[in-house]
């Protein structure tokens, strides 16, 4: 049995804080890693906005749930959910990506956590260790599964070197000029097609 492990924003939801963003109107939320590179200051600088503002969690939720998965995003999901056993690795928070899980039928998610308060004040995040893509892709291959991983951008390389074929979908012109050994998907099409022929190879 093959695992597939996929990155969730990018690949089948959109990305998170840039949505909330739009939604609020809180432009200084559209900051991203090309922005801010430490993910530990962009993160808190986050957190502080939202305490700014007075964002509560049921806020956040209520937000995030008027949100949509990316066309096609679920009938994807459910084939690929057919021919392997998929395992979605994030760097997003259950508490954000929930609402999302739920139009694409609940699968399995890893990835990080944020600390809420009794009042609904995010207070912290909590990663669930550096690295957590990569490292739970080399502990499904200590269980001796094959493992086959799709991302589309920096923070899903690692993952994509670690697993048994790594393939990229939509990524960025510079993923793709500095990481030219993987596939590039444009599309689910191709992107399925890209599973099958890796299961094949490996
Ligand atoms: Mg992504």
């Amino acid at each position: 049995m093959i695992i597939a492990c996929l990155d969730l924003e990018g690949v089948l939801i959109p990305e998170i804080w840039v949505n909330f963003a739009k939604k609020t109107g809180i432009e200084e939320l559209k900051l991203t890693t090309r922005d801010i590179p430490d993910y530990d200051v962009l993160m808190k600088k986050r957190l502080n906005i939202l305490d700014e503002n007075n964002y509560k969690i049921q806020d956040i939720e209520q937000v995030i749930s008027q949100l949509n998965p990316l066309e096609g995003a679920k009938d994807f999901l459910d084939q690929l959910r057919q021919e392997f056993q998929v395992i979605i690795l994030s760097d997003t928070f259950y508490q954000f990506a929930m609402p999302l899980m739920k139009q694409l039928g609940y699968p399995t998610l890893f990835c990080h956590n944020l600390e809420i308060g009794a009042d609904g004040k995010i207070n912290h995040y909590r990663l669930r260790m550096q690295d957590q893509k990569r490292e739970a892709v080399k502990r499904l291959k200590e269980l001796n599964f094959k493992v086959v991983a799709a991302g589309d951008s920096y923070n899903d390389t690692t993952m994509l070197a670690e697993a048994h074929q790594g393939i990229l979908f939509c990524p960025p012109q510079n993923v793709i000029d500095e990481f030219p050994q993987f596939p590039v998907t444009k599309n689910y099409k191709q992107l399925l097609e890209a599973f099958r022929q890796a299961s094949e190879k490996i």
